[in-house]
């Protein structure tokens, strides 16, 4: 049985679409950003928070559970400036009880969500699981110490994990169940689609003198169900010995400017958008490209699906949701 906290979040709920094919899965989720309806219904749903020791002794007491996916965790970089705290007692000290409960119950095969926001300012054009790591802001720092908890509990406890640092996660489910929402909506793909619905006035850019070739910022934009296959295939590889630790990017190794991005959307949807150039936001930096060669050699997965598919997936969704 696998155990996903945060199972019913943007990512964690695409990943138990994708795993309960296979596996009997348990979800725990508080439901603080994450939504019941997202949760696909062949699980196991328990409202709980890995925050309270009573609410994992409940899950990991009553189930028979060998691995444990975890993407339950605060995710907005300029929130984590406002409020730290927040950010080091759920991503850090939550985490520590789940693990430290996970040790108790000798379940030792762990899949991580991590970030590209653990890379900083990078100086390099592809990013490299081996490129520096400097995080600058608590999300990132956050997401970092437990990189390094979980290498400390493998020399110790024998801890098995896998690291999944992700890019831009965007997209939705093909099952029109799952998209990208949150609140407030600070992603750039949301926040297009959501204007061109009219459901927001305009776009701002944030920034258009960057040292990019249109000026704007560069990120790698990789679709949630790639990410999804993605998880799939590190369990497997922890679960079949093939891997005892691992840390792997998760990109399409392509970058798109926000300009480019904006265009897809107008593509895409046949709409025409308002477009207003702001100032840069604090902390972006120019470019995010992951090198993702390291999966693909290792487990033999890429990412299938390019922009122009994110888009239409998330497009369906929102037209969807605003019905
Ligand atoms: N962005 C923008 N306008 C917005 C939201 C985002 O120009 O309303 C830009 C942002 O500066 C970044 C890119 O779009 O360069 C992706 O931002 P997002 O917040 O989606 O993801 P991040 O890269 O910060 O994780």
């Amino acid at each position: 049985m696998i155990l996903v906290v945060g199972g019913a979040g943007y990512i964690g709920s695409r990943v138990v679409e994708v795993l309960v094919k296979k596996n009997e899965v348990v979800v725990l989720d508080n439901l603080s950003t994450g939504f019941e309806n997202a949760v696909d219904p062949q699980t196991i749903f328990i409202k709980g928070d890995i925050g309270n020791e009573g609410d994992l002794e409940a899950v990991f007491s009553n189930y028979p559970i060998h691995a444990v996916m975890h993407f339950a965790a605060n995710s907005l970089v300029g929130e984590s400036v406002a409020n730290p705290l927040k950010y080091y007692e759920n991503n850090v000290s939550a985490t520590l009880k789940l693990l430290k409960v996970m040790l108790k119950y000798s379940v030792k095969n762990f899949i991580f969500s991590s970030t590209a926001a653990i890379y900083g300012f990078p100086d390099v054009n592809m990013i490299h699981e081996e490129s520096k790591v400097e995080p600058i802001n608590p999300y990132g720092r956050s997401k970092l110490m437990v990189e390094n908890i979980l290498a400390d509990f493998a020399s110790a406890y024998d801890l098995r994990y896998v690291v999944l640092r992700y890019f831009n996660a965007a997209g939705a489910s093909e099952s029109g169940r799952i998209g990208e929402m949150h609140d407030p909506e600070t992603h750039l793909i949301p926040i297009i689609l959501q204007h061109l619905l009219g459901q927001r006035e305009q776009i701002s850019v944030f920034g258009d003198d960057y040292d990019t070739p249109d000026g704007t910022c560069i990120r790698d934009y990789i679709h949630v169900t790639d990410l999804a296959y993605a998880h799939a295939a590190a369990l497997n590889s922890l679960l079949t010995g093939q891997n005892k630790t691992a840390t792997y990017n998760l990109g399409n190794g392509l970058g798109y400017s926000v300009k480019e991005v904006i265009d897809t959307c107008e593509k895409v949807t046949g709409r025409k958008a308002k477009v207003v150039i702001t100032d840069r936001r604090a902390g972006d930096p120019a470019r995010l490209v992951a090198s993702s060669e390291k999966i693909r050699v290792a487990l033999g997965w890429k990412a299938e699906r390019n922009l122009e598919q994110i888009v239409s997936s998330a497009w369906k969704w929102h037209k969807k949701t605003d019905e």
